[in-house]
């Protein structure tokens, strides 16, 4: 499938975003307070935001956690339902735009947006196209019961099951390992 810059910046973008919240630990939210949030705001180089307030912040949450939905959604269908909500919710404008030497590709975050609607409306149009192109079990979680973060599987043939975090691509390696001496120990 053809993936443009602007849906795999959003990609990045809400995959960071749902593993701001770790599914085991609640009490180490990735987006603790205001200042973290423009943080991220400023690292996912999100356009257009203002200032941000104790409201954004949530706002943002109430979505991570529907976006979480998403990447645990069992079916297409179901993938599909939650995306409407979420984009309905936000009120999208969809528009062509080539700024920053970006070729053509489509903005669909209102004007004056809120930080979580513009979230919302991209993010969410973002997954939408895989449940168009009939892959959304390409939005995952990752398989490590310890781990659980969400992931988009961009491999050729949808085979990736952990996450790109260190500690589960070690223990990929590790398990490997382990399952190649014990067949050469026989
Ligand atoms: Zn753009
Ligand atoms: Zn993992």
């Amino acid at each position: 499938m053809l993936i443009t810059h602007d849906t795999r910046c959003a990609l990045d973008t809400v995959v960071d975003l749902v593993n701001t919240a770790p599914e085991d630990e609640p009490a180490s939210d990735g987006l603790p307070d205001v200042a973290a949030l423009g943080d991220f705001v400023r690292n996912h180089e999100i356009s257009d935001v203002g200032t941000l307030s104790e409201f954004d912040l949530s706002a943002v949450r109430k979505i991570r956690g529907r976006f979480a939905s998403v990447f645990a959604a069992p079916d297409a269908r179901t993938a599909a339902g939650l995306i409407n909500e979420l984009v309905a919710a936000a009120g999208t404008t969809p528009r062509l735009t080539d700024h920053d030497g970006y070729d053509w590709h489509v903005h669909y975050f209102a004007p004056g947006a809120s930080v979580a609607d513009h979230l919302a409306a991209d993010c969410g149009m973002a997954l939408a196209f895989f449940v168009v192109a009939g892959e959304q079990e390409r939005l995952r979680r990752c398989e490590a019961p310890d781990c659980r973060r969400a992931f988009v599987d961009l491999s050729r043939n949808r085979s990736r099951r952990y996450c790109d975090s260190r500690t589960c691509g070690n223990r990929l390696h590790v398990a490997a390992y382990r399952a190649r001496r014990k067949e050469a120990a026989g």
